[in-house]
């Protein structure tokens, strides 16, 4: 079988299929897709919201709760204990299956009357005090983050895996105390780091690998005592790491800007693949053939994916752990045959549910928890199953709805609070222009106790109290990063910057996170060539080619690592 051009329907752009993606198409027995792989992450990521947190009632018990919907969202929403109790039955809101009608349509009426779970986690179930957390599990003193399981004392996080005492950092695994870390793995005690791996007590490093004790340092091996990839003896090094005064906010932001320009003299590798073969893409540790993929660790034969850790056979996933031949799913933790779905996790057999954990053999199901062979939620015997099932799908082949994602209108969540808004930003014009929601955020009025210029610069001058300070954001709301305006300082969390002996940031927790969205290179792929005079090998990789980056293929850049 050739490749094949087909034109997106959804951004007109053409993009390619390859001879293999045909064959798990095949497969898995699923017509081609017919948008592009970027226009499917978007549509993806319109349906996960981690960032935008209501306050509001549990629909069963009235109990006061943080919900990822707000009070007027059109459907019940339940507490995690009424949701997962046995207070009531999925089963009881089944429809029959109406074949004079879109399936999408259908599914849609569901999704209005069933209860909706306040917010995916695992709070007060196999995890303490992680109330604030979205899509995350056994966990312990966790605040403010999205994507993680295994964590303990982590804030303000996305994204990361058995990690311990940290703050605001981006796709990490086994860190512990860390700080302001983009995309590391096997840190300790490092700070502002990016691509960083089994590095203790580093500061300002990019691309470090076996490193310690190094400061503004770019594409080290097993090195210590150096600055700026000049080599120091130990005790010369920590004369001058005493002179930099880094729990000084002021002295900080001077080094981050200083380390900023000295980077822009290195070679960039295309990308950051460690012990990958015949893979593509950016962040991938241990894959073999993955393509089109980020933010990946342990992975095989994939394609299109963000976020995924020992999964294989899977196309077009938005972050899984442990799936096994799905398409097209949003959260598919623990699952196998699992297509079309978001939050079915420990699923076999599934087909274009929503938030049904631990079903099998379901059908456009939703909340279906523990449900086997329903369709809509209403519950058939095997056989019945299955013949439905078939006609079904010949129905959705019909109406042009098989082997497609769910359209956005199905999601609970306004465009601009979905993820979707952090990787494809749009105005609220075009965002009505598209048809989709908008929500304008809500009033914030804060009695700012503590203005920001009034903050000490210094760790050190930091007193108890300022726990109780309503600090304003150097933002100030005057951003695109759904700016709160104001924030607090928590008492763990002033415990880890004295700890790690690290300013208070001067930003609300939301401009902090897209901050680091913007440094993250974007999940797309660009053909280049390498920028080394002389070669002419090609790569896939992120770094668009506008970019100011010098970005080299592996070998060249091998010959310019110290
Ligand atoms: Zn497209
Ligand atoms: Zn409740
Ligand atoms: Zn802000
Ligand atoms: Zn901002
Ligand atoms: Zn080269």
């Amino acid at each position: 079988m050739q490749s094949e051009i087909k034109n997106c329907q959804n951004c007109k752009k053409d993009f390619t299929i390859e001879p293999d993606d045909f064959g798990f198409y095949e497969k898995i027995v699923v017509p081609p897709p017919t948008f592009c792989p970027e226009c499917r992450m978007q549509r993806r990521m319109m349906f996960r919201n981690g960032h935008t947190l209501y306050k509001r009632e549990c629909d069963l018990c009235k109990k006061n709760i943080i919900s990822i919907y707000p009070t007027n969202a059109p459907f019940p929403v339940y507490c995690q204990k009424c949701w997962w109790s046995d207070n009531w039955d999925p089963c009881q809101y089944g429809i029959e299956f109406d074949f004079s009608k879109n399936f999408f349509e259908q599914l849609k009426e569901l999704s209005l009357i069933v209860p909706a779970l306040s917010i995916t986690n695992d709070n007060e179930v196999a995890s303490v005090n992680c109330e604030y957390t979205y899509d995350w599990f056994f966990s312990k003193n966790c605040y403010m983050c999205v994507s993680g399981w295994h964590a303990e004392n982590v804030l303000y996080s996305f994204h990361i895996e058995h990690n311990k005492d940290m703050l605001d950092c981006m796709h990490m695994r086994e860190a512990e105390l860390a700080y302001e870390c983009l995309q590391c793995y096997k840190i300790a005690r490092s700070k502002y780091c990016t691509y960083c791996s089994e590095c203790q007590d580093c500061f300002l490093g990019y691309d470090l690998s076996g490193c310690l004790n190094c400061i503004m340092c770019i594409g080290l091996r097993n090195k210590s005592y150096c600055i700026k990839n000049k080599q120091y003896t130990k005790e010369e090094y920590e004369i001058k790491l005493k002179k930099m005064n880094l729990s000084n906010f002021y002295s900080v932001e001077k080094y981050k800007k200083e380390f900023k320009d000295f980077c822009s003299n290195f070679p960039h590798k295309y990308s950051y693949i460690k012990k990958s073969v015949i893979s593509t893409g950016d962040f991938l540790i241990n894959c073999k053939n993955v393509k089109y993929a980020f933010q990946v660790i342990n992975g095989e034969n994939q394609r299109f994916i963000f976020g995924s850790d020992t999964t294989k056979d899977t196309y077009d996933s938005l972050m899984s752990g442990k799936a096994e031949q799905c398409y097209e799913v949003v959260v598919a933790d623990n699952s196998q045959r699992n297509y079309f779905s978001v939050f079915c996790f420990q699923c076999r057999d599934i087909y274009y549910s929503l938030f049904s954990p631990s079903a099998e053999n379901c059908f456009g199901c939703v909340g279906m928890k523990k449900g086997s062979y329903s369709i809509l939620n209403k519950k058939y015997n095997k056989e019945e199953y299955e013949n439905l099932k078939e006609k079904i799908i010949e129905h959705m082949k019909k109406t042009k709805e098989f082997g497609e994602f769910f359209p956005y209108w199905i999601s609970p969540f306004a465009y601009n609070e979905s993820e979707a808004q952090e990787l494809f930003p749009l105005t609220k014009k075009e965002v009505e222009d598209k048809g989709y929601c908008w929500r304008d955020a809500d009033l914030r009025d804060y009695k700012v106790t503590l203005p920001i210029d009034q903050l000490p610069e210094d760790i050190n001058d930091i007193k108890d109290n300022i726990i109780q300070e309503i600090i304003s954001c150097g933002h100030n709301g005057k951003c695109n990063h759904n700016c709160t305006t104001a924030f607090r300082v928590l008492q763990n969390e002033l415990g880890l910057y004295k700890k790690l002996n690290i300013p208070i940031p001067h930003l609300c927790p939301n401009c902090r996170y897209f901050e680091r969205v913007e440094k993250r290179n974007p999940p797309r792929l660009w053909h280049r060539k390498c920028m080394k005079e002389g070669c002419n090998n090609e790569f896939e990789t992120s770094y668009a080619p506008e970019r100011p980056e010098i970005v080299y293929c592996e070998a060249c850049y091998q010959k310019e690592i110290y």
